[in-house]
């Protein structure tokens, strides 16, 4: 496989060599050995201090997906109400799932180069009094971070019964506070801030949406009802990715022996000195507010004289890889993926250097 020595793609992101060595594996079934249930519950606590939850968090082998799928047919039936907030690519695709269990999905969306405003958020739910509401903390391909806690108010104010967020690309990077913002289901993955591999996702989970998924009781892979008691009985309903939880645990370490408060003002000041530089190359972010840009990944619109596939193929030359975008944006936005180990300046600093000569 060919390695660029400048990694900014927002996820996979880069994984530091302690991670890859604590997944090093050749030993036996995680779910006959008690070693794996005392590291399990170790990554769930670490995962807890990280997201700032006291919930139970089950760890899925998949990509985040599954906890983004399992969470919704975990808790929904057909005739619920859902309200998604939708802001951009993730917004509205969870918006699309939950379609699939139910018919009564309303959607307040945005343009893509926008925030979710709170207060028509706020509206919407005391208009059609949803069951669940939907929302991204930060949509990765347009590089925008969502107001999750003043939604989270509304979500309060009125009594919903459960907040859906995904902070797949937020988690160990943005600020979030799943239990102060009132969220029943945090999503996770590993391969954004955490700078684990892929392959794992990972649910935080209230007392509420456990309550609901006893009486919705589905049952799947995805099903995220095997794993409330999962490490007390030390039943698992699959064979444990335990390579994958080790680097997990690693990857935790990462961000915990750094201290989370300065990872999370460190991803602050490495995107604000982006946006700057980017500023100064006169190139345009975008998202129409500096505001609603994302500490973890930064998003730009492509130069008028350039096609995304050309800039791609010349920083590849220098040895960089960004990421260009998906859905309405592809070709028109690419991205710089500050996120987790990538979160440096100097990192940063190469690949705008390289960016910096292609455009001049
Ligand atoms: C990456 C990402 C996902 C999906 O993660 P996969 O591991 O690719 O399934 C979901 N939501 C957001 C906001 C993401 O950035």
């Amino acid at each position: 496989m060919k390695r660029y020595p400048v990694p900014l793609v927002p996820g996979p992101t880069t994984v530091p060599e302690a991670v890859l060595d604590a997944g090093r594996y050749d030993f036996g079934s995680g779910d006959i050995e008690a070693e794996f249930f005392y590291q399990y519950a170790r990554v769930a606590e670490k995962l807890r201090s990280i997201i700032r939850t006291r919930h139970p968090i089950a760890v899925m082998s998949g990509e985040a997906m599954v906890v983004l799928w399992g969470a919704l047919k975990s808790t929904l039936s057909p005739g619920d109400r859902v309200l998604s907030v939708a802001t951009g690519v993730f917004g509205y695709g969870i918006a699309e799932m939950a379609r699939t269990l139910t018919s009564e999905v309303k959607v307040v969306g945005f343009e893509y180069d926008e925030a979710a405003d709170a207060e028509k958020v706020a509206a919407a739910i005391e208009a059609f009094r949803p069951k669940m509401v939907t929302m991204v903390h930060v949509e990765t391909p347009s590089g925008v971070v969502n107001p999750v806690a003043a939604v989270g108010e509304a979500v309060r104010a009125f009594g919903v019964p459960l907040f859906y967020v995904d902070a797949v690309a937020g988690a160990g990077g943005a600020e979030l506070a799943t239990d102060d913002w009132g969220i029943d289901l945090c999503l996770l993955g590993s391969q954004k801030c955490f700078s684990a591999p892929p392959g794992l996702g990972m649910v935080a989970v209230s007392e509420r949406a456990w309550a609901q998924i006893d009486r919705t009781g589905y049952q799947g892979y995805d099903a995220l009802a095997p794993f409330r008691q999962a490490l007390d009985r030390r039943w698992f309903p699959y064979t444990p990715a335990w390579h994958a939880i080790a680097g997990l645990e690693a990857a935790c370490d990462r961000i915990l022996s750094l201290g989370l408060d300065s990872v999370i003002r460190t991803h602050a000041e490495v995107a604000a000195h982006t946006r700057r530089r980017l500023g100064e190359m006169g190139l345009s972010l975008f998202p129409r507010r500096a505001a609603d840009s994302a500490p973890t990944v930064t998003a730009v619109r492509v130069p008028e004289r350039m096609s995304w596939a050309d800039l791609d193929r010349r920083l590849r030359a220098e040895g960089v890889v960004m990421g260009g975008s998906i859905g309405p944006l592809a070709g028109k936005v690419f991205r710089i993926g500050h996120m987790g180990a990538q979160a440096h300046v100097a990192t940063v600093d190469a690949g705008l250097d390289a960016l910096a000569k292609i455009i001049a």
